[in-house]
């Protein structure tokens, strides 16, 4: 039978743009659909737009630090209504730069809610294409508990279009967003509580990274409200400020709530039952190592599969899929030491095994850390602190896992990250000349792993 495409990729995000491109360029006849805005998550309120926020919050530990070095900076003002709307702009544009990739590709696209019919139909809008494979590059969606009062909070969806910025926000929840998000808040100005329902942030990093986290929060300033769960929130007069109750019976009083409670895969209404898709146990996309679904004709890639929900990991995942089915060029994507960034204030960034992980899956270790207040608040006297941490396995003397929490953790990471997947070990970290004066040297420069606990202490911990 002859298709409309031979590939139809519903949602256009990160991981489905590439896969449609991509699959265009070898020779395929690709359609792609999408119901919001071409870009994706990442791009439309996601990575990007809250980088540029990070970025924006940052000026105020600046024009802090600025005097020391000897300028004289008048109390600064800052307009949200300003970086609001420049980072809006720039959105724009790159939504503008997706569209016009797709179209540089030969990729046609369908502005809609596509929705499979059967294992080769699919219904956008009003309209029905047909195509011989099919990918689900849907990604996902906050969740918010189900709370009274939960109408009243907003996620990160919204916090990009405030159209003021409260005096005092209440962030509820522990992970990447919402570290994120109350490093944000704080730098502009925002009285922020965090409420986690655990003693420390960031649960799943490793242990000592938390912790360097954690107390950096607290010491910027941020309220962080520990192992407290939230059981209900009350407008006054109908809007803010809201009581925000707690389990305890405790009560509190802020301008504006958000829910940062993690992300559900788009499953919903694009007739997956219709086309023999199944879920997993945990609500996403079952896919083998091939991102192929249960259903013969049809692939998943990104959040919607709920394997590592980063963008450059659903893109790999896209490529992948489109070189195999359309470039003859067979490859799985490769989950194994995927580097990530926690963009808070400071940053946290790794890749590899946590000291926890390499403890339960590997043999001796030999850990190196090193903590120091960085070079550049010797003069202004900020109390912030550098964390480093090496893994080392100790049979094989490969470097396993690399943390650190300070200023630019990402992009240095970034760079360790190619030594890490390509198996260094300890020896050649060493053997690698530092840039000095730098943090980054520090990495190479670590000489003496510290004290490894005995067996009786790690039994008991
Ligand atoms: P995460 O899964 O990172 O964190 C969810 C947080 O919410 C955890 O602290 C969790 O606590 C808490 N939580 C869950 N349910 C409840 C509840 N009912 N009541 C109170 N707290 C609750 O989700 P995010 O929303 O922060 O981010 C979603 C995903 O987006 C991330 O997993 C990440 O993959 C991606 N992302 C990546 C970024 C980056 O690369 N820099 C930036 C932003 C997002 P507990 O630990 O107790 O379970």
């Amino acid at each position: 039978m002859a298709y409309d495409y031979d590939l139809f990729v519903i949602g256009a995000g990160s991981g489905g743009v590439r896969a449609s491109r991509i699959a265009a360029g070898h020779g395929a006849r690709v359609g792609i659909c999408e119901d919001y805005r071409v870009g994706g998550t990442c791009v439309i309120r996601g990575c990007v737009p809250k980088k540029l926020l990070v970025y924006g919050s940052k000026f105020a530990h600046e024009f802090e630090d600025a005097a020391a070095y000897g300028w004289s900076v008048p109390q600064p003002a800052h307009s949200w209504a300003t970086l609001r709307d420049n980072v809006q702009k720039e959105v724009d544009r790159l939504n503008g730069v997706y569209i016009r990739l797709l179209e540089g590709a030969g990729v046609k696209l369908h502005l809609g809610r596509g929705r499979l019919m059967d294992r080769h139909t699919i219904a956008v809008g009003e309209q029905t294409v047909t195509a011989d494979k099919v990918l689900i590059a849907t990604g996902g969606a906050p969740v918010i508990p189900e709370i009274p009062g939960r109408e009243f909070a907003i996620t990160s969806n919204e916090a990009f279009h405030l159209p003021e910025l409260p005096e005092r926000i209440t962030i509820v929840g522990a992970g990447y967003i919402a570290v994120e998000f109350a490093g944000i808040f704080n730098g502009l100005g925002v009285h922020v509580d965090l409420v986690l329902r655990r003693d420390r942030v960031l649960r799943g990093f490793d242990e000592e990274c938390r912790t360097a986290v954690h107390e950096a929060l607290a010491h910027n300033g941020i309220k962080l409200r520990t192992e407290t769960q939230i059981a209900r929130i009350e407008a006054t007069n109908g809007g803010a400020p809201y009581r925000v109750h707690t389990q305890h019976g405790g009560m509190f009083e802020t301008d504006l709530v958000m829910y940062a409670t993690g992300r559900a895969p788009n499953t919903e209404g694009i007739g997956l039952e219709k086309a023999g898709v199944q879920l997993n146990k945990v609500g996403a996309i079952a896919v083998d190592e091939w991102s192929k679904t249960t259903a013969p004709n049809i692939w998943a890639v990104g959040d919607v599969t709920d394997r590592i929900n980063l963008t450059p990991v659903a893109i790999l995942e896209g490529h992948c899929f489109a070189d195999t089915e359309f470039g003859s060029k067979p490859r799985k994507a490769d989950h194994r030491n995927v580097a990530s960034a926690v963009f808070c204030q400071p940053e946290l960034a790794n890749v590899g095994l946590t000291e926890e992980e390499a403890r339960h899956t590997l043999g001796e270790l030999r850990v190196y850390v090193t903590a120091f207040r960085p070079m550049k608040y010797t003069l202004s006297g900020r109390q912030q602190r550098t964390f480093m941490k090496l893994i080392v396995e100790a049979a094989t003397d490969r470097v396993v896992g690399v943390h650190m929490v300070g200023d630019d953790a990402a992009e240095l990471i970034q760079g360790l990250a190619v030594a890490v997947k390509a198996g260094a070990t300890k020896a050649q970290f060493d053997a690698t000349v530092g840039i000095h004066p730098t943090a980054g040297e520090e990495f190479v420069t670590m000489r003496t792993a510290r004290a490894e606990p005995t067996p009786t202490r790690r039994a008991a911990e």
